[in-house]
This record gives C-alpha cells, structure tokens and sequence, in this order.
C-alpha cells in the first residue's frame, strides 16, 4: 500500500482555499482575462471532455487518433465560420500566442524559401498584440511598426505601404486591434500583399468567434484576397478553458512550412505542427465538445449578449461626464480616455478610473499612454472586455462605472514623479514587496520609464511572485 503524505481531500481543500482568494472567474466582474458564457452546462461539458482526454499525449495523433478527429473538426467548424473553403487548412495551438508565434515563424521560412535573405521584416500597426513583439524576438527578425492615428486607433494604409520592401515577410493586421478594438483596413492591405507576394496575417485572436456574427462589418477574414492565415482564440470567445486556438492558413503549403520536422537524432522521428513536444489535448477536447454542443447558431447567441451588453455599456460611457471611448470599437470590447473636449476640471484620468472601480469590486485594465515612434502620442486608457454574462450584471456594472467616475472627476493623472516619491524613490525596492492595490501609479511610471528599465522591473515583480517563500 502506498504511503500518501496527505490525503487528496486535504489537498483539495488547500487549492479550493487558494481559489477563493482569485479575482472571480465567473460573474462578469473581471472584465479581461476571462470569458464567461454564462452557462454552467458548458462549463461542465468542457471540465468532462477535458478528463476523458486528461491522459493522452497531444504530441501524436497517429498513437492517438482521438486528437486527429477533434483537431480536423475544429479546424474544419473554423474555417467555414472564417470565410475559408475546403483548401484551408490549419492546426489547433495551445493560445492566441502561440497562433502569432507560427504565423511569424510560417512567413519567416516561407520568405527564405523565397530566396530572402538577411534580416526579415514584420509589419504592423503600433496596436498590434505584443505576442508579434515577442514573436519578432524569439525568431530573429525586425518589428516595423506603423503609428495609427490617435483618433481612430487605425492605421492610413498608404502608410503600411510605404514600408514594403523585397525584405518585408509579413504584414499584420488586427480583427480587431486589443489596445481599441479598430477593425484595421484588411481588405486595401491584403490586396497589396497579394501583388507583392508578402504573407499576410489577420489577427483574430479576439474577433475570430465574435465578429462573425456581426453583418455590418467589412470582409476581414479569410474572403478577402491576399490574407494568407488567420488566427482565432477558442480560448475566448470559443469559451473553451485556457489552452486552445487555431492558426488558419489558405494554402496547404503555407501549413507545411508551420511544421517543424527532424529525423537527425537517433530517438523517434519528429514532426511537430506546434512549438511543444509533449502536450495536452484536454484543451482542445474541451473546444471542440462546447463547438458540437453551441454549433454556429449558439455562438451567434452568445456574440448577441456580448453585442447587446457592449453597446448598453458604450451608452453609458458616452452618458458620462469627462470619459470618451477611443475611435470606433469593434466586435465585445473597447477602451476609455480622459475626455479631452471638456475642461480639465470635469475631466475623469482612466487609470484613476479603473482604480476606482476596482475599489467597488470591478476589475478593469489599464493600458499606459504611448509615445508612437513618428506619429501621435496614444492617449492613456482603460479597457473593457465584454462577455456574454456582462448582459446579467449590466444594472450593477452600469451603476459601479458612473460612481467610480464620479469619484474621481477633475483629478489629474498621477505624476509619475509622486508615484516614484511614494514608492521612497527606489522602485526596485518597492516592487519587492506585496503587490500594490492601487495600480495608476504603477502605470505612471511604467508611461514615464525607459521601456528598458520598466521590463527588468516587471520581470523581477513578476519572477519574485513565483518565487517559493
Ligand atoms: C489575446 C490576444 C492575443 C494573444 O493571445 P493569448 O491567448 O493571450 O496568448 C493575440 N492577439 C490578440 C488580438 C489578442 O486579443
């Protein structure tokens, strides 16, 4: 008989205890990071689907055909879902950024199998996700990025086309951006790219499953000419648990060059469609139980809850005083600036904002002013993501937004200065500690910073969390 150190209940107990103290996973009062359907019975179906596939290994489809058969259905619900056809195909990755790794990646190795050399360049407007930073720096090629207007959150596509050149591997767009929710001018840049032979990547990480359902947007997916992949979260709005999202491609033999394969070392021959080895394929199981259970009529009804609960929350902001929603949001989310048409005395800071909601039990996320390299400075925001159960909480939610503003209104900005002079000047210091419940200070300073400095800080705030104490 084994000798077990503690018994499971204990242990379950302890993680239950541990979960408790969590921002709310359920509820709508996180609005970032989750995505709640509001319905139990998907949740339920997911965690099942996701145990029945808790054993078996991701990495072979061949050992285990289950993970063949699921991954070809959720491709093939995706691809007609994304305006693709029976040529499209694709593979189901373990997140959004690991969808924007491989199409990074894809156009790299496609771009030198076209004769490039040298450096290879992304192009992409400033707003596109961090993961193509991230991307850019894993696999060795430059980051061009393209200001987009302070007004609209887009970018002019002439301006993306000025940067084309015989060593531009790919441009990116975004259905729609994170930062402002712009839908970005998919169609005139895809077009450009077909003629010059440059890949051409939407990222519909967040869109992919929400603004389908929407009939008054222009084409954005993979109708439109020119867009070579495309990249769509289940992990979002596909309410699958976190884990799962599918990196499209038109071409079979834009797939083949996402693979990486080696048969030069003396263990069991590799071919990878993703960046793991061994993985998890409860993820994906889990997706595609809740594709089979909704079908595209009830993620339909879902986008329509989200859809219905943004445009209610986007009166409400537009009904207050001293905020404005940046640009022309598209699909469930948008982000909030200080009003600048009003005098700075009715004037409500986004970042105090969102402090101010979180002290009544709403989590909103702050997102730091930015300087664009040539062009207009982007305002200092506060970012809302909307899921389909915001609808059932919009009274509560609604009512939390007009006082959180209320309290703050004619406030400036915090001065990164005092944010520094009450952190006693050593920032470095100060991060070590507990983590701050006031969080505009923290972006103050992550605005007034060199980006350098502001990373070493959050790696060490954020490594020192992890660390066992
Ligand atoms: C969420 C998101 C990503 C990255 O996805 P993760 O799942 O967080 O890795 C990429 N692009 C956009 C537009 C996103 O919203």
């Amino acid at each position: 008989m084994t000798q077990f150190e503690t018994t499971a209940a204990s242990v379950l107990a302890r993680l239950r205890s541990l979960r408790d103290d969590d921002a709310p996973t359920h509820g709508g009062h996180v609005l970032s990071y989750v995505y709640d359907s509001g319905l139990a019975e998907i949740d339920e179906l997911a965690a099942a689907a996701a145990r029945l596939m808790q054993p078996v290994n991701g990495l072979d489809p061949t050992t285990f055909g289950s993970v063949a058969v699921l991954e070809g259905e959720v491709i093939d619900f995706a691809r007609r879902l994304l305006g693709g056809d029976e040529g499209t195909v694709g593979s189901v990755t373990s997140g959004g950024t690991e969808s924007c790794l491989l199409a990074v990646k894809t156009a790299r190795d496609m771009w030198r199998a076209n004769g490039g050399v040298g450096t290879p360049r992304i192009v992409a407007p400033t707003t596109v996700h961090a993961a193509f930073h991230k991307a850019a720096h894993y696999f060795g090629l430059h980051l061009d990025l393209v200001p987009v207007s302070a007004r609209t959150g887009s970018v002019e596509v002439a301006q993306v086309v000025e940067r084309l050149g015989p060593d531009a591997a790919l441009v990116v767009i975004s259905a729609p951006s994170y930062p402002f929710a712009a839908l970005d001018p998919i169609g005139d840049v895809a077009a450009i790219c077909a003629e010059r032979g440059i890949g051409c990547h939407v990222d519909a990480c967040i869109g992919g499953f929400a603004l389908p359902f929407d009939d008054t947007l222009p084409a954005w997916d993979l109708r439109v000419p020119g867009v070579t992949s495309l990249s769509a979260d289940l992990h979002k709005y596909g309410y699958a648990p976190k884990g799962a999202s599918v990196l499209l491609h038109r071409s079979a033999s834009t797939h083949h060059a996402q693979f990486f394969a080696t048969s030069r070392w003396p263990g069991y021959p590799v071919v990878n469609a993703t960046m793991l080895g061994s993985k998890s394929a409860a993820a994906l199981a889990a997706a595609w139980a809740i594709i089979q259970v909704l079908g595209a009529a009830g993620f339909a009804e879902l986008a329509a809850r989200s859809r219905r609960a943004t445009d209610a929350l986007l009166e409400t902001i537009d009904g207050i005083d001293g905020l404005t929603v940046v640009g022309a949001p598209v699909g469930p989310l948008f982000a909030v600036a200080a009003d600048p048409s009003v005098p700075s005395g009715r004037r409500v800071d986004p970042h105090r904002f969102a402090d101010a909601a979180r002290r009544l039990g709403w989590l909103l996320q702050l997102q730091p002013g930015f300087a664009q390299d040539g062009g207009e400075r982007l305002p200092a925001t506060t970012h809302l993501t909307v899921t389909p159960v915001t609808e059932s909480v919009l009274p509560e939610l609604t009512a939390a937004l007009v006082q959180a503003a209320d309290s703050v209104r004619g406030l400036p900005a915090v001065d990164a200065t005092d944010a520094m002079d009450a952190l006693g000047g050593d920032v470095a210091a100060a991060l070590d500690g507990p983590l701050p419940d006031q969080l505009a200070p923290l972006l103050a300073l992550v605005e007034a910073l060199p980006p350098e400095q502001v990373e070493g800080l959050l790696v060490r705030l954020i490594a020192s969390v992890t660390t066992p104490r």
